[in-house]
Formats: C-alpha cells, sequence, structure tokens
C-alpha cells in the first residue's frame, strides 16, 4: 500500500523538519511581499525609457562583444551570426545601456531578456538583472522563484535607494537569499531551532530596513505575516508547502552543485505524493486534474508553476481537535436536510476503515475518491486541512463526532455549514467552535 494524505505532515513531524518547512514557507512569503516592490520599481525604470519599440530583439540591439559573458562562447549564444542593428526609432540603444548602467556587476543576463518586450512589460527589464539563465521562458513576477526576485535587487542599483545596505558585498539581501541555499542542503531537511531563529530574523531585517518599509506597502504585513509563522501562530497552507518545496527544487538550468542530491530527491517525492492526493480530491475538477496529471509526467518547473496557479485558487477548511477525544470529522456539499441518514451510515462505515488504517491516520491508496472524503481521523491536538477547488460557490457542511467512553458516537456537528476557507475546532469541552479567519484555533470574536 502506499502512502497517501499524510505523507508530508509525516515527513515533517519532527521538530527539526518543521522548521525546515517553515523557513521554506518564510521565504515564499518573503518574496512575495517584496515582489509588488520590485514590479513598482522597474516599471517607473522602463517608463523612464521613453516611447515604444518593439522591433528590437536582444541579439539586434546588444552588440556582440567578448566583454558580454555569453558572447566568449564560440559560437555566441546569443548572436550566433545575428549582427548588431541600431534601433530605427532610437529607443532602444538608450535602454540598453541604462541597464547596463543600473546592473552592479557590469553584466546584465542578455540571454535571459528579450528586448523586444522592453517597452510594454518590465518583468522583461528585470529579467536582465536575474541569474545568467533559466528565466527567458518567464512572463511575470509570479512565475519567478525568490533566488531570481532578489537578485534583481541584488544587482540593480535602482534598489540601493530604499536599501543602501546593498552596496555592501554581504548585504540584508544576499543574506536572505543564501538562506535558499542553506535549505536545500540542509541534512535531512532538517533545520536546528537557532538557525530558524537566525533565518526569520534576516528575512525580518531585510523588509524592516526603514525606507524600504517605507516604499513597500507590503512589508509590514509580511513582518506580521513571518512573525506568526514563526511562533506556530499560523497553519501552513498545503498550497504554500508546495510552493515553497517547488522553490528550493533548483531549476534544471540554474542547478546546485549536487542538484541531484539526496534532499531534492526526496522533496520531489514529497511534492508528487501531495500531488496524487490533490488529484483525489479534486477529481471533479477536470482543468485542475489535467494540471497535476501533466506536473507528475514532466516535473517541469513552468508546469509545476501552473499547477500552483491552479492549486492557488483551491479552499481549505482545517478541523483542530482540541479536545480529549479522537474525533471523526468530514465534508461535504449538501446540508443536513438532505443527507443526514446518509451520513450516519457513512460514519458507520468509516468507523471500520479507521479501525484498519485510522490510527496513524493514513488513507489506503486504492479507495474511491468517495472514501477519499469519507470521515477522517484526527487525534487530540491535531489537526487536518480539507481542500477543495473554488467552484464550490456555497458553502460547505462540516461533520464531525466522537466515541466517548461508553462507545457512543456523539456528533459535535452534522452539517454545520461553513463558508469555504473558514476553518472550526472542536474545544476542550467537545463543543465545535469558529476560528478566527486564518488561523486554526483562536475563536471567531463573537458578536
Ligand atoms: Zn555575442
Ligand atoms: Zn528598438
Amino acid at each position: 500500500m502506499m502512502a497517501s494524505s499524510e505523507d508530508y505532515t509525516e515527513l515533517f513531524k519532527l521538530k527539526e523538519n518543521q522548521n525546515w518547512l517553515k523557513v521554506s514557507v518564510g521565504l515564499i512569503f518573503t518574496k512575495d511581499g517584496l515582489k509588488p516592490y520590485v514590479e513598482k520599481t522597474m516599471e517607473s525604470f522602463k517608463r523612464r525609457q521613453g516611447s515604444n519599440c518593439s522591433a528590437c530583439s536582444t541579439a539586434t540591439i546588444v552588440p556582440c562583444n567578448k566583454r558580454n559573458k555569453i558572447c566568449r562562447s564560440r559560437p555566441c549564444k546569443l548572436h550566433n551570426g545575428v549582427k548588431y542593428c541600431p534601433c530605427p526609432i532610437n529607443v532602444c540603444d538608450g535602454f540598453r545601456d541604462s541597464i547596463i548602467r543600473q546592473h552592479r556587476f557590469g553584466g546584465p543576463s542578455w540571454l535571459n531578456t528579450n528586448a523586444c518586450d522592453w517597452c510594454s512589460n518590465a518583468w522583461e527589464v528585470a529579467k536582465a538583472f536575474m541569474p545568467p539563465d533559466g528565466y527567458d521562458t518567464i512572463k511575470t513576477s509570479d512565475e519567478t522563484d525568490l533566488n531570481g526576485v532578489i537578485s534583481v535587487l541584488i544587482n540593480c542599483r535602482l534598489f540601493e535607494n530604499d536599501i543602501p545596505d546593498l552596496a555592501n558585498p554581504i548585504n540584508v539581501c544576499t543574506k536572505v537569499r543564501d538562506i535558499g541555499k542553506k535549505l536545500r542542503h540542509a541534512p535531512k531537511l532538517k533545520v536546528t531551532d537557532d538557525q530558524l531563529k537566525q533565518w526569520f530574523g534576516q528575512m525580518r531585517a531585510l523588509l524592516l530596513v526603514p525606507n524600504h518599509l517605507a516604499a513597500n506597502t507590503k512589508a509590514q504585513d509580511t513582518v506580521n505575516t513571518l512573525n506568526k509563522l514563526e511562533l506556530d501562530q499560523l497553519q501552513i497552507e498545503r498550497k504554500d508547502a508546495m510552493a515553497a518545496i517547488n522553490d528550493v527544487i533548483p531549476h534544471p538550468k540554474h542547478p546546485d552543485n549536487e542538484d541531484l542530491d539526496e534532499n531534492v530527491i526526496m522533496l520531489n517525492k514529497i511534492i508528487k505524493s501531495l500531488c496524487n492526493d490533490i488529484l483525489q480530491e479534486v477529481s471533479e475538477n477536470k482543468k485542475l486534474q489535467n494540471g497535476v496529471v501533466d506536473f507528475i509526467k514532466t516535473g517541469s518547473k513552468p508546469l509545476a508553476w501552473l499547477f500552483q496557479k491552479l492549486l492557488s485558487k483551491s479552499m481549505t477548511t482545517h478541523v483542530t481537535n482540541r479536545s480529549k477525544y479522537t474525533i471523526y470529522a468530514k465534508y461535504s456539499f449538501n446540508g443536513p436536510e438532505v443527507n443526514i441518514a446518509n451520513q450516519k451510515a457513512e460514519a458507520s462505515a468509516t468507523a471500520v476503515v479507521g479501525g484498519a488504517y485510522g490510527a496513524n491516520g493514513i488513507i489506503g491508496r486504492g479507495l474511491e475518491y468517495s472514501a477519499a472524503a469519507a470521515f477522517r481521523t484526527i487525534a487530540p491536538g491535531a489537526h487536518m486541512a480539507f481542500e477543495y477547488p473554488t467552484t464550490i460557490k456555497d458553502a460547505v457542511y462540516i461533520w464531525i463526532y466522537y466515541v466517548d467512553e461508553n462507545s457512543e458516537k456523539q456528533w459535535v456537528c452534522e452539517g454545520l455549514p461553513k463558508r469555504p476557507d473558514y476553518s472550526v475546532f472542536v474545544d476542550q469541552d467537545g463543543k465545535v467552535q469558529n476560528a478566527k479567519h486564518g488561523t486554526l484555533s483562536e475563536p471567531a470574536d463573537k458578536k
């Protein structure tokens, strides 16, 4: 039997593995907190270059010159016989020179960027400041990994106005960039409490540089989210875990020294196992399903990105168990008046399955979708994430029961209607409570 749903929580059960996941997810939040700021800065840089040209390509506007690192190879990988040709409307030569001037290390990544789009897409300009290769097909910041986004900050002088530390060889940005590398090479995906503290500190330090904080409207929000994540006050969504893992796995075009090391193999396994789970859970959403299938087949970065994008359109309801009983929970899309009898019958059937596999939370791979969505076992102190696509517009209905000392089934809630994305918990008295949105078991404010 293949292990299923709880695979990633199984792996991340050890404190030090959880630390690893927390730091990885912290980097995703940091990246998300930087993206609008980097976009805005590149957009105003683009606008200052003047009018629109889409006639020039990178190969025609950048002369083949051995001073460009990429032109040193023979035949030249960038030009390959294409000759320099000045911009017909006298825009792109100036644009090219501005990019060279703003590049801290004088060598824009010409292979990444297409000059055709410089005047129409500021992110195309940003790509000249990313690592030398592997970003050529990317069009937006959403598709870009942390290393790409943070390299723009490090390599482009424009950001020095807000983050003066960038003038130093080791600075607030290089420190955050290096966390990703350290995570990739962390033996057995373990991170100590000290490392965790240090690295969260480094993420915050970048966002809290005073001028940066003033210029980046998302910086303070990101710091608040990082604080919650570090203190375990935030539930890690599966989509964030996947995005984080995906970002840590190196791109095939810019591999780290040992790109096929044990960690990468392990992470690829986890991500595929998560995909398999989602396949079962979203069997009614063909588009999402096809995206997942493609990803499993090829495992390529662009598809992984597509997949995340689709996945980010899913929603989660968490059920946390703070009672002393083991609880059994499920969701449905029908209200209690429709199928209370069905659910109760299913609860009886699940009790048998629960006896066989439920104790350690592992559910057989061979079960049909309907069974996969059946009652899940949640031990005292544990929680379970129920994920479903946003095609579900109305309420979801939560069903929870526990078995008391007299072997009597006690229903905590029978078809409790909930807005998708809102979570509930079973309190110490065995009563169901609404959780404050975005938290696991903080009670919602009473009206
Ligand atoms: Zn060349
Ligand atoms: Zn031009």
